[in-house]
């Protein structure tokens, strides 16, 4: 029995080698020269051959997606290692590449392919300090609802994916909200892969240039410290440099829309909504690249290879310097600020010139409209100075406390926080603790649907020092802790991206009792004749606003919410602040 197994291991091993050697390789991009993208199957079972034929490449599928797919995350490491804790204490940085979150943006699915064989095959050098994943479809189900047209202004493939998940989600404003099991699952790969710098492949929509690629970096004063630093003044022109080199210019993402870019512009603010945004929630060096969409395909699937190509040699060369760095924006940012930023606005003191490389656009009149259309001539190339606006400065700032404390209710909120590995001590006993607690002010919501949300804005706080009683089973939180950022990001309720804005504490925005008018009338006469000063102040507020006086019914309610009937939990965050 014993010699049938090894005979039958020996012969499974055998044979897998010879399907390796016969696999052709070659991509669909390839065969295609450069007119298509391969499908969702094509592109799995490709890293499912190059993972048989290679052992320093190993294929795992990990999680659910919308889709009823698993996600699947695709490792090289020459180490044949593929435990993400022992290449961590190897001393190796880990490059993450997400593809097709976009799936009509299909560039770096094509692209990433061909990476990872020609390094396997040795036409590219083998990095010795980088490991190097992919996820090599994000949004699957939007890849597999594949089309022609949806890129209405996009120079091929020929068919490609929707942008829209399986659900119609767009998941790159799905990473604080988790709407999808897309963005759960991203989570959990995340928080395994820890990765040091993450790349997430676009192409483009809006003006038209020279470039066929361009670069959009996490904002690196919201990224911080010297790790910002880094990337604003070394990695970033590294790359630059690297790519002129090889004649692959690129340029920050241009970010103007129905107006020439040679006005102007400013750089892309990625809140934590998006791929880049929440990465550096966990100083990992984000970027997102974007090529120019009416280039052909070919040459973006090239020009993104190149970029990749390119990021890896940083890697390789700044290894020690990006660990060092990592590692002391980290200590910084946890023992040395007070406050933390909630959101920003563009710090006119400084800006950028760039060399931009355009085309020539002016405002003619519209043959449909009658109305004054942009018109590029791209028979008129340019290189402009143009100002770039890439400073930004804290516009609402918040003092950073020494943690949080969630009542248990709160579960939506809490399993977030355990899937982002936050660091979470429950309470053993019911116990009374002097908080900060915060009344929601005032907000503002959208008008429209935005990814299944009437997302709130503007929101502003009040708060107060109170003595509250907790729970067994409910959790303090601690901010000193990996998770500093994203805890601040998501429980402050002004934050542009907090729980609070994207509608998880709803339910305290409405009042729940109220009062019969004829009822609360005679009561609230006992409680006026019983209390001079709240009558003082009732008669003040009657002599000056108008509004008031002429409301019968807002003096009633105002009355109400001065009184002990009036519910506590009306516009009460439920998240309560320790100092
Ligand atoms: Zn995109």
């Amino acid at each position: 029995m014993k010699k049938l197994i090894a005979c039958l291991l020996i012969f499974t091993a055998c044979s897998q080698k010879e399907v390796a050697s016969d696999i052709d390789f070659t991509t669909v991009f390839e065969t295609s020269n450069g007119t298509e993208t391969a499908t969702y199957q094509q592109t799995i079972s490709y890293y499912t051959n190059l993972a048989k034929a290679y052992p320093e490449i190993s294929i795992d599928s990990i999680g659910k997606t919308d889709s009823g797919k698993p996600l699947h995350l695709v490792t090289f490491n020459p180490d044949k290692e593929f435990d993400f804790k022992t290449i961590k204490q190897n001393e190796k940085r880990i490059l993450l590449i997400n593809n097709g979150i976009h799936p009509g943006e299909s560039d770096g699915i094509d692209a990433t392919m061909m990476l990872y064989r020609d390094i396997a095959q040795g036409k590219i050098d083998i990095p010795k300090k980088t490991v190097i994943v992919t996820i090599p479809i994000y949004n699957i189900g939007g890849s597999l609802n594949r089309n022609s047209t949806s890129r209405t202004n996009q120079n091929g493939p020929k068919e490609y994916g929707f942008r829209g998940n399986a659900r119609n989600y767009d998941l790159n404003r799905d990473f604080i909200k988790c709407d999808t099991k897309n963005a759960r699952t991203f989570t959990k790969i995340f928080h395994l892969v820890k990765p040091d710098v993450f790349i997430d492949n676009h192409v483009s929509n809006g003006a038209d240039y020279q470039y066929t690629l361009t670069h959009l970096f996490t904002q690196h004063n919201k990224l911080g410290s010297s790790l910002g630093e880094y990337l604003h003044q070394e990695m970033m022109p590294k790359l630059e440099q690297k790519l002129l080199a090889k004649s692959w210019d690129i340029t920050p993402y241009v970010n103007v829309f129905n107006k020439v870019p040679e006005e102007g512009f400013t750089q892309f603010m990625d809140y934590p909504r998006y791929s880049t945004g929440y990465t550096t929630l966990w100083n990992t060096l984000g970027m997102m690249v974007e090529t120019h969409m009416l280039k052909p395909y070919k040459q973006r699937v090239e020009g993104t290879y190149e970029l990749m190509k390119s990021m890896i040699e940083i890697i390789e060369e700044d290894h020690l310097k990006i660990q060092w760095k990592q590692i002391h924006s980290t200590e910084n940012l946890l023992d040395y600020a007070d406050t933390y930023a909630l959101d920003w606005k563009i710090d006119t003191t400084a800006s950028t010139t760039l060399k931009f490389k355009g085309f020539e656009g002016k405002m003619v009149k519209s043959d449909i409209t009658q109305a004054q259309r942009l018109k590029y001539d791209r028979t008129q190339p340019f290189t402009k100075e143009i100002s770039y606006n890439n400073y930004f400065k804290p516009k609402t700032e918040v003092e950073i406390p020494r943690g949080y404390v969630i009542p248990k209710n709160w579960w939506q909120v809490i399993e977030l926080l355990q899937l982002n590995k936050v660091e979470m001590h429950l309470i053993e006993n019911d116990t009374m603790l002097t908080v900060e607690n915060y009344k929601i002010d005032s907000y503002q919501t959208r008008q429209n649907p935005y990814e299944g949300h009437y997302q709130h804005y503007n929101t502003k706080v009040t708060s107060s020092i109170n003595k509250v009683k907790f729970h067994k089973g409910d959790y303090i939180v601690y901010t000193h802790q990996n998770a500093f950022r994203y805890l601040l990001e998501t429980l402050e309720p002004q934050a542009p991206d907090s729980f609070f804005n994207w509608n998880f504490f709803d339910t305290i925005l409405q009042q729940k009792e109220g009062f019969s008018p004829y009822v609360w009338e005679d009561k609230a006469k006992e409680i006026l004749s019983s209390n001079p000063k709240l009558q003082t102040e009732f008669n003040t507020k009657k002599s000056t606003e108008k509004d008031f006086s002429d409301n019968w019914f807002a003096q009633l309610d105002w009355l109400h919410k001065q009184s002990t009937y009036y519910e506590k939990a009306h516009l009460q965050y439920p998240v309560y602040r320790l100092k």
